[in-house]
């Protein structure tokens, strides 16, 4: 029998439910696996703790799929976690056959290493761990039944692969892509999603709500979206009726979709800015330019909680910037997406920031990702987006 046999007292984290088991809880692991392969986990004292998929080169060494002896690590089992996923989607959206939504997030849906997004009739596959991959044929097959999806892609080129040893790997896996770029709705507003070069799935489901937020809040405000990608916040804000969008990006590629999806859905309005955001926050603040609602989605700084430092300082910089911009009664949304700095530090980084520009503002809502992105309970790592809606004074 294959099985990972774990150092004595590191049993904890398991019995709490928590799906990783780290190297270094490893004792020893018998019968050779393969990697992705499942395996028993037991306590030093040969107690079973779960079912896991074995990854061989990652430091995350097996990922729980189950913790009941009596569970089958089989295409059943993968089917009942797949449709009880999707159900639990129907509870607090929209499911629109318009619409794009996250059927599959990952640990928090008990599918550890898959992410599933659909945009209307398309799915997108990304896997990220290496018992996701020996499970891909099944898994796919599964979702075209389940779905009964026109097209799956596979966009399995997340940089995590690295770190779980796993070369990438994309392309079309059922039915047939369409030719021309998809196009979906998001809260009434049009977009198009390109599934092959577009960042992640293509497209920032998780901010969904966010950008219903900046919807209801932009009435006659002058707005900067920082990071603006394909311009999906500015498209809110004009949606929302403020007086006039700065959106800037690094990416000229990403520029263009946004320009594009400001005329899919008939806004004017935007002015797009191909330049660095630390420097164009600075070059704004030397022109002495103020907004009333400013927007910071920046990228991920720091994958993991060894690298927070260094983002911190990045944080730190955008909001400083951010708050030195803000007319007085403004509004700041700021985000963070690294899953090495928790909402805690994030906060506190935005604090600092506030205070070293001098500003007294106040928090009005902790922001979140989407609940197409939950967060299940005894895995706090799901909970990568995080954000806060910050007011200056009058
Ligand atoms: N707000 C977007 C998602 C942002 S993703 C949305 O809602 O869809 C992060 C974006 O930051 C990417 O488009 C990337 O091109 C851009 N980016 C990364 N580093 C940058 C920098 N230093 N200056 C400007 N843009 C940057």
């Amino acid at each position: 029998m294959k099985k990972l046999i774990l150092k004595p007292g590191r049993e904890k984290s398991l019995l709490r439910k928590h799906p990783w088991v780290f190297t270094g809880a490893v004792e020893r692991v018998d019968g050779n696996p393969d990697s992705g392969e499942t395996i028993a986990v037991r306590s030093s004292q040969g107690a079973f703790l779960g079912w896991a998929a074995f990854s061989p080169l990652s430091q995350i060494v097996a990922r729980i799929w189950d913790f009941s002896e009596s569970a089958r690590i089989d295409r059943e089992f993968l089917r009942a976690r797949l449709q009880r996923s999707m159900s639990m989607r129907s509870v607090l959206l929209d499911p629109s056959e318009n619409g794009a939504v996250r059927l599959v997030h990952g640990e928090s849906d008990g599918l550890p290493g898959v992410v599933v997004d659909r945009y209307t009739d398309t799915l997108v596959v990304q896997l990220g761990s290496a018992g996701a991959y020996r499970w891909r044929d099944v898994l796919v097959e599964l979702l075209g039944e389940l779905t009964s999806a026109h097209a799956i892609f596979e966009r399995s080129d997340a940089d995590v692969l690295a770190l779980e040893g796993m070369q990438p790997s994309v392309g079309e896996r059922h039915g047939t892509l369409a030719v021309d770029p998809i196009v979906f709705e998001e809260n009434g507003l049009r977009f198009r999603v390109d599934l092959q070069h577009g960042h992640k799935t293509g497209f920032y489901l998780d901010q969904r709500d966010n950008r219903a937020l900046v919807r209801s809040l932009a009435a006659g405000r002058e707005v900067l979206d920082c990071f603006c990608y394909t311009g999906a916040f500015s498209a809110a804000a004009l949606a929302g009726g403020a007086s006039a969008v700065t959106a800037i990006d690094s990416s000229a590629d990403s520029l263009a979709m946004a320009a594009a999806h400001m005329e899919l859905n008939g806004l004017a309005g935007a002015q797009f800015v191909a330049a660095d955001v630390f420097q164009m926050l600075r070059r704004l603040r030397d022109q002495g330019r103020s907004f009333d609602l400013i927007i910071l989605d920046p990228p991920k700084f720091a994958p993991t909680a060894a690298l927070a430092e260094r983002a911190a300082r990045g944080y730190k910089d955008i909001n400083l910037y951010a708050f030195k911009l803000l007319r007085p009664g403004g509004v700041l949304l700021t985000f963070s997406c690294s899953g090495g700095v928790s909402r805690d530090l994030f906060q506190k980084i935005v604090a600092g920031a506030a205070l070293d520009a001098g500003v007294d503002a106040q928090i009005l809502r902790w922001l979140n990702a989407a609940p197409d992105h939950p967060v299940a309970l005894a895995f706090p790592e799901g909970e990568y987006l995080k954000g806060l809606l910050c007011r200056a004074p009058t």
